[in-house]
């Protein structure tokens, strides 16, 4: 037994053929590019034109640019620009803070960092792969909050002292990255969107790894909701690395239907009406539902706004006979282990006691749901599709809650964790092949997904068979 754990272990390491579809490109830049941008821009005097001083979440004040000025290796900022550890929503939308301003409307630097999501995807012997962003987010003005004036601005230093400063200094000089048309000009969501498929393409090129995209919608700015339909839809034919579908990310509160009509441009209205018009139009919908909710919102994903993938879903495990529509419907499900623990997605005793064989996704498969392991946000939560795969073999094992806060916190970079969920090997291959089938791509191409990776795990099986 132990020896068939070793050896599914040594198959992960070497590169168990891999499929995600759930993982968020701004949740996944590369932290060493990120820490050169960080330095060049403070080394050229510039860091202040983009990083805040402080910034105010939650009713806490964050010294945003102080901390990326201290770090003083690429360890460092990756530590910084991860919540690892901490457990906590707010540490999560933090992390975001940190690198959201560096790469706001910089278009080279926006395409670097989808050609190396690339890179880092067939690093892990992914073959295919959907990455979702909001091309809104990383565009001028694209802020985390719904701001009533000045959208089209730049993030400003929110102190006064800080403002004084800003009036103080010489124009912002052009960026040696950006072209004359858009430098500092309002950079929109097209040009973000136009920047990232150049990188996919480049890295699909260069790497071999298949990349379409999903344009996510933001709950906290429904402002911004049909035109990211509108754009899913301009791009569904526009391969390689087309757009294959829609989500709504950043909570679920857009769900909840408000006491009072708040017409089509409040939360619920606007997603509401955009999902609409992404069904009317026939667009592949995946919904992040049933996260840190309770069930009801998985059942309106599916069966209200047309959902076939659900982000998460765990608390779907709350209500069998939803559930069991849900498996009837063949919705699939796009688990992600680390991002459940550290966003409280998982709670209760069982998670309390890092338990991870009564993780939810145990139950959804007992059910005989459609389920996938993702990373979700790997730079953010200090993950990988691989230690994902890791997490998900490793049996579960009976220590005491500061040691296993230990391993958690140290755990990383392809080691194990001291204690997992415990899934099988025939239950690992199964969830890449579920991830196979419910790709947003047409019937053809999912069929032939599904042959070249079972031809893989065969292939694979022969190695295992012979070490065993
Ligand atoms: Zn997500």
């Amino acid at each position: 037994m132990r020896r068939g754990f070793i050896t599914v272990m040594h198959i992960l390491r070497c590169g168990l053929t891999q499929v995600e579809l759930h993982v968020h490109l701004d949740g996944a830049f590369d932290e060493l590019v990120m820490f050169a941008e960080a330095k060049a821009l403070q080394a050229s005097g510039r860091a202040h034109n983009f990083l805040p001083e402080n910034v105010t979440l939650f009713g806490e004040t964050y010294p945003v640019r102080r901390a990326v000025e201290g770090c003083s290796s690429g360890q460092d900022f990756k530590r910084l620009a991860s919540c690892k550890g901490k457990r906590s929503l707010h540490a999560m939308f933090r992390c975001f803070e940190i690198f959201l301003p560096i790469v706001r409307g910089r278009l080279p630097l926006i395409e670097e960092l989808a050609f190396r999501f690339v890179e880092r995807q067939a690093a892990q012997s992914v073959v295919y792969t959907e990455v979702r962003y909001s091309p809104h987010l990383l565009a001028d003005g694209g802020l985390m909050v719904l701001q009533t004036d000045d959208m089209e601005g730049s993030p400003r230093p929110v102190d006064s002292d800080d403002e004084e400063e800003e009036t103080a200094l010489p124009p912002v000089p052009m960026s040696e990255h950006a072209s004359a048309a858009s430098a500092r000009a309002a950079v929109d969501a097209e040009a973000v969107y136009q920047a990232v498929t150049r990188g996919l393409r480049r890295g699909q090129l260069r790497f071999g790894v298949t990349v379409n995209q999903i344009l996510c919608m933001l709950a906290f700015r429904p402002d911004w909701a049909l035109d990211t339909v509108r754009m899913a839809n301009a791009h569904r034919k526009h391969g390689p690395c087309a757009v294959v579908g829609v989500d709504v990310a950043g909570g679920e509160e857009w769900f909840k239907r408000p006491a009072v009509p708040e017409g089509e441009i409040g939360m619920h209205g606007a997603h509401v009406r955009a999902l609409a018009k992404a069904q009317e139009l026939k667009l592949n919908v995946t919904l992040h539902a049933g996260e840190d909710t309770d069930a009801s919102n998985v059942g309106a994903a599916v069966f209200e706004h047309g959902a076939m993938r659900i982000g998460h879903g765990y608390h779907l495990v709350d209500d069998p006979g939803l559930l069991a529509r849900c498996v009837a419907k063949g919705v699939h499900f796009e688990c992600c282990p680390t991002s459940s623990f550290e966003t409280g997605g998982w709670s209760g005793e069982s998670s309390e006691r890092m338990d991870w064989s009564s993780h939810p996704l145990k139950s959804l498969l007992a059910a005989g749901a459609s389920v996938g392991l993702n990373s979700d946000d790997p730079a953010v939560f200090a993950t990988s599709l691989t230690d994902e795969l890791l997490l998900a073999a490793t049996p579960a094992a009976r220590h005491g809650r500061q040691g296993a806060e230990k391993a958690w916190s140290a755990g990383a970079g392809g080691l194990p964790p001291s204690s997992g969920v415990g899934l099988r090997y025939d239950e690992l291959v199964k969830a890449t092949l579920d991830a196979a089938d419910a790709a947003f791509v047409p019937r053809a191409e999912r069929a032939a997904l599904r042959a070249s990776l079972e031809a893989r795990f065969m292939a694979l099986e022969k190695v295992r068979g012979s070490a065993l």
